[in-house]
Parts: C-alpha cells; structure tokens; sequence
C-alpha cells in the first residue's frame, strides 16, 4: 500500500452501542494495526434533532473498555481537528455551493407540507412512495423549475431553502467493494438526497464526503445497510473532483437474529433475553436502562474474540483469538458476504473460555468489583487469588464469581436442608459432631490433614466417604455446587468450617 492507511469509525451518537458498531470498530482497529495506519473516530453529529445527552462519552466508553482506542478522535485530537462535524460546520457550505455553481445540485424551496402533497399528488400503484428526483423535481419548487430572478428574490427574501444533489438519470455508477468485489447501481433509482439542511448543517451524505477527504481517510469499513448510500457518495467524489481520492470501501455483512430472519436488533435482544449493547445504557428521556455485555459478565477480550469471527474466520477451525492474533491474522478475502447468525450460547461459550485463560491475577480487580456491587468488601487479596483459581472453571459470566466463590468469605445465608434430610440419621450426625471435636484439635490445616481426618473418623464410624460429602459440602456451602469440599474447608479455615458444621447440625436437629 503506497499510502499510510487511516480508516474512522463515524457514529451518530443517538444511544447505545450496538454490538454491530463495535464489530465495525474492530476491523477498522485490526485493519489500521496490521497495516501500521491510523484509526480515527469521528463523531458524526449533525443532525441536531437526534442529538442524545451523553452518547458521546459512552461510545469513548466503550471503546476503552473494548481496548480498540482511536489514535485521533474528539478525546486525543489530533491533526485533522475537530473530530465532531457538529463543530466543523462551516466547513461544508463551501462544497455544496460549488455543487450548485457547477449544475450537480440546486436549491430547493419546498415547504414540508409541499414536500407531502407532492407524495400524495405522485402517488401511483406502480408507484407507491414517489421520490424528489429527476421525474419529478421540475414540478417542485427549486433553483431548476424557478427562473433565476425567482431564485434570487427568494435567497434574498432569505427563504429557508436547502441544497439537494442533482442525481444523474440512468448512469450506471460501480465501484469495487473489498468484501463483495465490483457493485452498480442505476443513478435513476436513488432521489435527490439534502445535502445542506434549512439549519446550515450538512447532512451525513455530504460531511461524510468531505470529513473522509479532509481527513485523507483511505479504507472505510461499515455496516452493510449503507451500501444504498454509496452511490450519492461515489457521485459526490467525482463531482467534487476527488474521485481519485476516495477510500476503498468495505460493507460489512449484517448481524442476524439467531434464527437468521433479519438484522438483530436491541428489541430482539429485550425480547429473547440477551445483551446487544457493548455497555449498559440508560435512555436519558425516559431513564430507561438496557443492559450492556460488560455489565453481565462478559470480558472484554471474549467480547472482541466472538465479535472479530462473527462474520470473519482465519480459514482454520480457530475460534479463540487474542487481540495480537486477530491484528496479525485478520484478512478481508475472509470476511463473509453473507449475514452471520449471532448466538447468545456461543458469545458465553466464549466467556468462559476467556475466564478459564485467565490467571488469578488478571481477574482480581473484576471480581472484587463482583463482590462490591453484591455488598461484600475484600480485604486478603491472597485468599481471593486462591478461591479465583478453584472456581473460574465453573464460571460462564463474571457475575457468575458471586454464586461460586462467595462462600469461601461468607457464611451461606441459606442452608439446602431439604437436599440432605432424606438420607439424614444419627450416625451422620454423630460423625459430623466426632468431625467437628477433632478439627477443633487439628494443628496442621491443610486439605490433606483434613482429608485423612475426614476418612478416618468416616472409618471409624463405619460410613462410606460417598455418604458424608454431600451433607459437608452444603453445610459448607449452602447447596450442591462448588469445588472439592476438602478444599472448600482448608480455605475457609478452622474456626469457620466447625462453625458451620455446627450451624448445619443445629438446622438438621
Ligand atoms: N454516521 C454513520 C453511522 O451512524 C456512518 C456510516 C459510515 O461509516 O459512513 O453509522
């Protein structure tokens, strides 16, 4: 590649992050590492009636979390600032203007109620929703149907007006897509898209142009449900006279439901009871709060991981990734055309397998975090190691750590009586009452001394070892689950095992 590559990441901050941006933000991000290029996020905010309070914040939010942070953006600058088009307003104006001096656009003058009537006045069968284009914009109000006088008295009169582009008819405009290879279109089937609003505010077809040239953006990934859009763009290139210039582009395949009937949506999600936003984000007109894949659990790297191969493989049976991987490996030639089914079981299998990678160490902070948010402070970080390594194996989210570790440092606040009554008699009790006055003597408190002890007395009483684990681990850790109860007991401690055992006892009486 002769040029140093730049790629953006161009959101409209209007809510929550859906987990189809962030793939975007991947492979922009795995595309600039692996080319040494630079990724830029710029916030594409110009339409002023779908500004949303705090969307901007969140979107850096959450590519921090991810660990995909821009290398230019509206947080780190950088030198094609301002990075929010909201702020680079006046620079659009001159570009639209020059469309209008060289005939491929004109200003338009229709009122909103003008602009329904005409639909109702076009409306045909074979012609259901009639478009401002070229069979129509001569019976509209705009600098091509009005005479030039007409035009400048209305500019003078300073009638709101905005400026729309002049869509050739029957052109066949093709570009080369990196994913999907060569794509048409007919010029004629696409309307007259505004690209200067009544408000002096471009809107995305133009600042997109514009910030990607300014920016010398050379590769642009997006979703797919923009290809529509491409034709306007590959116009606005050419009219401009940047055509030479302008980025290759790469539509990424969709997102589908599970069932894989249609693009996964944040109702799907509500509906089937699963995340589709990287992070909680709570709605601020009506504080309404869907919940994010950080908050349930999930890992940013098993988040990356399963994000990066819905829709791309290396093109080997590999599923688990690190970040290093996927910027060494990630490659376009294998990134599908076809939709990618997502799959609530498959992003927690990969969850787990994340939480298995990891050492004790690296979960610490987010499992204290687990614990916080469940009312329990930790202090010895040295027994939280040692409970971390004895249960992640167990855990499928994060906040999977409080049901399986948080016995080790509190006592059970139920006890599952009910699951050892049936085979409950005197001689258990009796063993557990011998068990609890010899571990009160037992000097060395390791699982062995306490194994050894545990078969002995079990021995003495004449009561298979298969008969006593069950009863130990609840009393222990309130129900059926959990690591080895042998180590379950050397961890919790002396004092701590005997007194549940006798709370057990006692619930058992
Ligand atoms: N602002 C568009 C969006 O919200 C960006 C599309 C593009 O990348 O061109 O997704």
């Amino acid at each position: 590649m002769d040029k140093k590559v730049r790629v953006r990441f161009a959101p409209s901050p209007t809510g929550g992050l859906h987990l189809g941006g962030v793939r975007t933000v991947l492979y922009n991000y795995l595309f600039a590492k692996q080319h040494n290029g630079t990724f830029v996020l710029r916030i594409e905010d110009t339409d002023q009636t779908r500004f949303v309070e705090g969307a901007e914040e969140y979107i850096q939010e959450c590519l921090t979390w991810c660990g995909l942070v821009p290398d230019e953006s509206p947080l780190h600058g950088g030198p094609y600032a301002p990075y929010r088009q909201s702020e680079r307003k006046d620079m659009y104006r001159q570009y639209a203007e020059q469309l209008v001096k060289q005939g491929n656009a004109y200003y338009a003058f229709d009122t909103p109620q003008e602009l329904e009537e005409m639909r109702v006045k076009f409306k045909t069968e074979e012609n259901p929703s009639p478009q401002y284009g070229h069979t129509i914009r001569e019976k509209m109000r705009n600098s091509l149907s009005l005479g030039q006088a007409e035009v400048g008295r209305l500019l003078g009169e300073g009638l709101p007006y905005v400026i729309r582009i002049k869509m050739p008819e029957n052109e066949t405009l093709t570009f080369t897509d990196m994913i999907r290879g060569e794509v048409s279109f007919n010029s004629s089937l696409t309307d007259d898209k505004v690209l200067l609003k009544a408000d002096g505010m471009p809107t995305y077809h133009l600042a997109v142009v514009v910030d990607d040239y300014l920016m010398k953006i050379t590769h642009a990934f997006r979703g797919e449900e923009w290809l529509p859009s491409a034709p306007v763009h590959i116009l606005l290139w050419k009219y401009l006279g940047w055509i030479n210039e302008m980025p290759q582009w790469a539509h990424l395949p969709l997102i589908l439901k599970p069932d894989g009937h249609g693009k996964l949506s944040k109702r799907d999600g509500d509906r089937l009871g699963f995340p589709v936003f990287a992070m909680n984000w709570k709605d601020p007109k009506n504080a309404e709060l869907t919940t994010g894949f950080r908050e349930l659990g999930f890992l940013p790297e098993a988040f990356i991981n399963l994000l990066a191969v819905l829709g791309w493989n290396d093109g080997t049976e590999q599923e688990l990734f690190t970040i290093e991987e996927l910027i060494e490996r990630f490659s376009l030639d294998h990134v599908h055309k076809g939709g990618a089914k997502f799959s609530y079981d498959k992003a927690k299998w990969f969850n787990h397998e994340w939480i298995k990678r990891y050492k004790a160490e690296g979960l610490r902070q987010k499992v204290k975090e687990v614990f916080t948010g469940n009312g329990l402070e930790l202090k010895e970080d040295e027994n939280l190691d040692k409970v971390i390594e004895l249960v992640k194996d167990r855990c499928t989210l994060l906040t999977d750590f409080w049901q399986q570790g948080s016995f080790f440092f509190v006592a059970p606040a139920t006890i599952d009586v009910a699951s050892i009554k049936p085979k409950w008699n005197d001689d258990k009790a009796m063993f557990f009452d011998i068990l609890a006055e010899k571990l009160t003597v037992l000097e060395d408190w390791t699982a062995e001394a306490i194994e050894t002890l545990f078969k002995e007395t079990a021995a003495e009483k004449n009561i298979k070892m298969g008969e006593l684990q069950l009863p130990f681990r609840i009393m222990l850790v309130g129900g059926k689950f959990g690591p080895a109860v042998i180590d379950i007991a050397a961890l919790i401690g002396k004092e701590e095992t005997i007194k549940r055992i006798r709370t057990g006892l006692k619930l058992l009486s």
